[in-house]
């Protein structure tokens, strides 16, 4: 059984075509089915503009929808090699953070386009899936607790966009292992100011988050003992998601793991900068 956060469904707001699509977009095949179902929504609810490659004319577009099925991973377990903080949790990511996820992402975020949340919460939903399975938690009461975002980020977007794309995603799952059930847990905040990790090196990005994050005060007994998902839209260190754990480990959760959209493609190897 799966539980969604109240009031989340996989479909909420979204045409009926797209929700019955959406659902089972683990699978290379029905994803396919997914970008033209999503397609024909996207037309529907924000037409002028594709989210993808912001061409006039299309919500979503043939070429965008190819391209996206194109940066799905192979194996969505990310190798502790891809990610320099040393510390991150165990993390399963659904593809590759290239075009034309990155200006998906980019208009969802920042440019307040909650409309493309059909294309992304498939996306989640299968590494989320994966990342159950991955930590062998079938039968788990299992917690999913979006990263939290900055004050000022939360400030200027005036919603937390993550949350709400964790519920969809969750209500979206339809192939956790037999008997685990998935509650979004909106338990942690940032507990003072950090600097944009934009344009900080890995070792900057750690130090930069280090004791930033909390179990909200409210949140410690439901985290205490139980098995958490960390989700995030895109790793690229891993600092995030390094600096979440610990502060669910602090408060007493079981065990943690991470899963994202997307892994951004290091530069530079972290085997090439090893002493
Ligand atoms: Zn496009």
């Amino acid at each position: 059984m799966v539980v969604a956060t109240a009031g989340a469904r996989c479909d909420r707001g979204v045409h009926p075509l797209v929700s019955r699509l959406a659902a089972p977009a683990a699978t290379s095949a029905s994803l396919a089915r997914l970008g033209s179902a999503t397609g024909a929504l996207l037309d529907l609810m924000a037409p002028g503009e594709c989210a993808g490659c912001r061409r006039p004319g299309a919500g979503w577009c043939r070429r965008c929808e190819l391209a996206l099925g194109r940066l799905r991973r192979a194996g969505p377990r990310v190798d502790p090699d891809e990610l320099s903080a040393g510390a991150a949790p165990p993390t399963w990511a659904w593809g590759a953070y290239g075009e034309p996820l990155r200006t998906v992402v980019t208009v969802w975020k920042d440019e307040g386009r909650r409309d493309v949340e059909p294309v992304l919460a498939p996306l989640l939903a299968a590494s989320l899936t994966a990342a159950v399975a991955g930590a062998g938690w079938s039968g788990r009461a299992v917690l999913v607790v979006p990263a939290p975002s900055s004050r000022s980020a939360v400030r200027r977007r005036g919603d937390a966009p993550l949350l709400s794309l964790a519920g969809r995603a969750v209500a979206c799952v339809d192939r956790a292992p037999p008997g685990a059930s998935l509650r979004v847990a909106p338990a942690l905040q940032q507990v003072r100011q950090v600097a944009d990790q934009a344009g900080l090196g890995s070792d900057q990005r750690a130090a930069n988050l280090v004791g930033a994050a909390a179990v909200r005060h409210g949140w410690r007994a439901v985290v205490a003992g139980r098995p958490v998902v960390l989700v995030d839209d895109v790793v690229t260190t891993g600092s995030t998601l390094t600096e979440g754990a610990r502060a669910l480990h602090e408060a007493g959760a079981a065990d943690v793991v991470g899963a994202v959209v997307a892994v951004t493609r290091r530069r530079h190897p972290r085997a090439v900068t090893r002493r």
